[in-house]
């Protein structure tokens, strides 16, 4: 039996972000199911950064990260993000959500500004506009595409470097209290610790009812995208991330001349390898085709993952109130890397009993918006 400080279940962006930050305090192991970190939600993500998704403390949680993002890395390493920028596209009847979600960006990103219809076509030619098509769009130029590869190798070395491990091949088989301790077994090692981090993403609950800890009824949803190639003669390159106001789908393009697209499909699903089904792969290319003049000739490639929300689509960092030294890190649906950096942070401070972030502080983030307890009530 291995005894250690911190057990961290699950190799996500959430768990090693905060693993990175918790090793620097005590002994800290990941133990992650697969082979490689980030082989479920965290490796099939869109990878952009933006204000066109989730609820205001999402929003605050995305303006921490930010900052971060923006940060070139030390060394000779590749950037965490680079800058892209967001382009929110309303149809006649979504100038009012287009009109709300405006104000929320200008509120984080000053430089954000709305689109007239007959601007839309300089931005992204391919657009219909008008009776058929767009009316009007918001701006952003201050987003970030992501690189989730960079983000959970940055993770995986800082965790290194603080004396930290990642195990992979390791799935957690049992939990059980003993004292004021818990044991976690593998198949190969059985690790004793006062305190688990439960970043299983989509198996959170599952992990919970190991514990027999009460789960949060976190609902995972699966989503799809697809990689297409533009019709010849079209550059996309420096096409922003193009997303509608309302429902619809957003695209952005990928390197090699590619466009990545998303019906924005929310399917409930058991926690799984979730694949993509051929009925949503046709949805995603005829949307495109419906809101543009583009038609889609070949379908490259296509992925599905799961977006895991809790029952009020906010993300979850606390310890259980039924049971000391279990710390949930879950629900972080559709925005999980946007706001790993300030989720890392908050994980940090409230699993090791340290005083609340100053970043945190800033954006007027209350320990409380994020607890698990919220959930009970
Ligand atoms: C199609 C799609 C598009 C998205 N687009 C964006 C986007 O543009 N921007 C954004 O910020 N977010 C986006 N997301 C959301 C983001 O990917 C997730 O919020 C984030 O990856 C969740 O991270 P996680 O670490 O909680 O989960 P995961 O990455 O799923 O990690 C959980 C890990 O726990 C491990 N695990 C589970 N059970 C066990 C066990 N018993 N023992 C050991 N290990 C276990 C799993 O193997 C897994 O590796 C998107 C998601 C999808 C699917």
């Amino acid at each position: 039996m291995r005894t250690l400080d911190t057990i961290v279940i699950g190799a996500g962006i959430a768990g090693l972000s905060a693993a990175a930050r918790i090793a620097q305090h005590c002994d800290t192991v990941v133990l992650e199911r697969e082979s490689a970190p980030g082989y479920h939600s965290s490796g099939r993500s869109a990878t952009f950064c933006h204000f066109g998704i989730g609820n205001g403390l999402v929003h605050r949680l995305t303006a921490i990260s930010k900052a971060i993002f923006a940060t070139p890395q030390e060394g000779d390493h590749p950037p965490l993000a680079r800058r892209m920028a967001a382009f929110f596209i309303a149809r006649d009847h979504e100038r009012e959500a287009l009109k709300r979600l405006t104000e929320t960006t200008l509120s984080h990103s000053p430089d954000a500004r709305q689109i007239a219809e007959e601007e839309i076509s300089d931005i992204v030619p391919v657009l219909k506009i008008g009776d058929d098509g767009f009316v009007g769009g918001l701006y952003d130029p201050d987003a970030y595409k992501l690189d989730s590869d960079a983000m959970l190798q940055a993770n995986v070395r800082a965790l290194r470097d603080a004396g930290g491990a990642l195990i992979s091949n390791s799935p957690v088989t049992g939990i059980r209290a003993v004292g004021s301790n818990w044991i976690v077994d593998t198949p190969g090692e059985s690790y004793q610790a006062r305190r688990i981090i439960n970043a299983a993403g989509s198996w959170a609950d599952d992990i919970a009812t190991m514990a027999s800890v009460t789960p949060l009824c976190l609902t995972p949803l699966k989503r799809t995208i697809i990689a297409i190639r533009p019709p010849d003669g079209i550059d996309v390159s420096d096409w922003p991330f193009t997303k509608t106001v309302g429902e619809g789908f957003y695209m952005l393009p990928e390197g090699s001349g590619r466009l990545l697209a998303c019906p924005m499909d929310e399917t409930p699903s058991e926690p799984c390898d979730a694949q993509p089904d051929e009925e949503t792969i046709a949805l995603a290319a005829w949307q495109v085709e419906q809101a543009t003049t583009m038609s889609i000739r070949r379908i490259d490639h296509k992925w599905s993952g799961l977006r895991t929300f809790a029952p009020d689509k906010s993300p979850v960092a606390g310890y259980a109130p039924d049971a000391p030294g279990f710390f949930w890190l879950a629900g972080q649906g559709g925005f999980g890397l946007q706001t790993s950096p300030g989720m890392a942070m908050a994980a940090e401070a409230l699993s090791l009993d340290l005083d609340w972030p100053e970043p945190l502080r800033a954006m007027d983030i209350d320990p409380t918006e994020l607890s698990p307890a919220r959930l009970r009530r």
